[in-house]
């Protein structure tokens, strides 16, 4: 059983690389920011709550963050563990999530602030299987339709200057502490983001075998 946190800045490629990593380990994707959208689309209490806060770019409350997560986390259908993305995003929720599991690792995509930009800016989303199309990397091979489904491509709402200003300036002020926190506490596996999507992959799996692998915490722990 595996159990492992993505994180990175907007547009890192956590999604992406999640979904490929859950596919060959057998893990189930939690993506906070999914559940957060699904509730959204689906017009539930939960995505009234959220909509403007996520439009905006700010981040959702931790109580409710941490409700959501708690409850995703109780049904027990990871049998071979999880990644889960979004999530820790600042101290608060480090420490609630540091107190309820124990983590294997933590999986932490670099990307420079001005690829963000130029990666979130020209995203495009499928809302029906999630998948991330970028027009000047992997645009889709009909304009405006998922490769996968044929789905109809979105804009998500998050997705423009004003809400990623919001966005980034989080992730520098709350989100960054988090991995220093989790650097001294957890097995942290620092992996260059600007390579294509199959080469950031192969670095996580490298870097993640040979099963199973030791956190670092264990080697000081006869001390
Ligand atoms: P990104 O990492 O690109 O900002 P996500 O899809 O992970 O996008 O999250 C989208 C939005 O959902 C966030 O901007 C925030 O409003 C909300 N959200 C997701 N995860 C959290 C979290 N752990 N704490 C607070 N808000 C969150
Ligand atoms: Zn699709």
């Amino acid at each position: 059983m595996r159990k492992y946190v993505i994180m990175g800045v907007q547009g890192s490629g956590k999604g992406t690389q999640s979904q490929l990593l859950a596919a060959e380990l057998d893990l189930v994707h939690i993506s906070v920011g999914d559940i957060f959208r699904w509730n959204v689309q689906n017009h539930t209490k939960i995505g009234a709550l959220v909509r403007r806060t996520m439009a905006a770019g700010e981040l959702v409350g931790d109580d409710l963050v941490e409700s959501v997560v708690r409850e995703r986390l109780t049904q027990h259908d990871w049998n071979f563990g999880f990644i889960i993305d979004g999530f820790p995003r600042n101290r608060p929720q480090a420490e609630f999530f540091l107190e309820s599991y124990d983590i294997d690792g933590v999986i932490v995509l670099d990307l420079p602030d001005s690829e963000v930009r130029r990666r979130v800016l020209n995203r495009r989303v499928c809302p029906n299987c999630g998948i991330n199309y970028n027009l000047i990397d992997s645009s889709p091979k009909v304009a405006g339709q998922c490769d996968s489904c044929g789905g109809e491509l979105v804009t998500r709402e998050d997705d423009t200057e004003e809400a990623l200003a919001v966005r980034l300036r989080d992730y520098h002020e709350k989100t960054n502490p988090v991995i220093e926190l989790f650097r001294r506490k957890e097995y942290v596996l620092m992996v260059d983001a600007r390579p294509a999507p199959e080469a950031v992959q192969e670095q996580i799996r490298k870097s993640l075998s040979p099963p199973p692998f030791e956190p670092e915490k264990k080697e000081s722990a006869g001390a």
